[in-house]
């Protein structure tokens, strides 16, 4: 796998390491959008994009699965939240561990932002 983009994610310039004690440190248990990647000489590299309502949270359970860096952002409303991980799935699709399209909450049956995205 060589065709690695940057792209824009949308979660600004800084990165962490995905470790439990820096997560403590940085992010509080709020809902938002994250991503878990690796640093290249050109800059952070997504390979995992995915969103929660407890960031601290989700992001320690995916300590130690091979991730060293993340970058986060907060996002209060969940529609938006939706919207954030969609488009960012769709941004790095090629280069993504993620397999599945952003599920919606139980109930909801919003569209995915992506015109002709056939997961509707
Ligand atoms: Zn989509």
């Amino acid at each position: 796998m060589d065709e690695f983009d940057m792209g824009e994610l949308g979660m600004g310039e800084r990165y962490y390491h995905l470790t439990e004690s820096a997560v403590d440190r940085v992010v509080t248990p709020e809902r938002g959008n994250y991503a878990l990647g690796f640093l290249r000489d050109d800059g952070f590299v997504p390979r995992w994009v995915g969103r929660s309502t407890n960031l601290r949270g989700r992001l320690k359970d995916h300590v130690d699965e091979g991730h060293p860096l993340f970058k986060f952002r907060y996002v209060g409303p969940e529609r938006e939240s939706f919207d954030i991980e969609c488009a960012n799935y769709h941004a790095f699709k090629k280069q993504l561990v993620n397999r599945v399209h952003p599920r919606r909450p139980k109930g909801q049956r919003w569209p995915c932002p992506l015109v002709g995205c056939r997961d509707w």
